[in-house]
């Protein structure tokens, strides 16, 4: 079993420097940016810098370094867009989506901070 990267999606173009993104924060190991077609008022996505399709993928091959600094970056970003509980906020969601039943339009692994306003229910279907 092994993992195929599609090293033309558009995350790894902005990863590259060939179109431009709204950054809202960069480390060593991740990058996070606003989503073009916000579902909320905060609507953040946090990528890693190396070449992973999803999450499983991630969790497999990405070194303990990258997921601390992916994880650090999610936390410190809800506070600082003030969407965590700690930061005055109402709280927020995280997803990931994967593969065609997850409905995953990106094939580079990101995460959706969501926030800044009243969220439905996680599952509509
Ligand atoms: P997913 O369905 O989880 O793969 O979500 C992909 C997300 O990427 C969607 O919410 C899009 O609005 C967002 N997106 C697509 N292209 C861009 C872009 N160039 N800059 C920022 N967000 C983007």
């Amino acid at each position: 079993m092994a993992y195929s990267y599609d090293s033309e999606n558009i995350f790894a173009k902005i990863l590259r420097g060939d179109i431009p993104n709204d950054t809202v924060a960069e480390s060593e190991y991740s990058l996070a940016f606003r989503d073009i077609n916000p579902a909320a008022p905060e609507h953040i996505l946090v990528i890693p810098k190396q070449a992973y399709v999803n999450f499983d993928h991630f969790g497999a091959e990405a070194s303990d370094a990258e997921i601390v600094d992916f994880n650090r970056m999610l936390a410190k970003i809800t506070r600082e867009v003030g969407v965590a509980q700690v930061a005055g906020g109402e709280g927020y969601r995280l997803i990931t989506n994967a593969g065609s039943h997850g409905v995953q339009d990106v094939p580079h692994f990101h995460m959706h901070i969501i926030g800044g306003r009243q969220l439905g229910r996680m599952i509509s279907t």
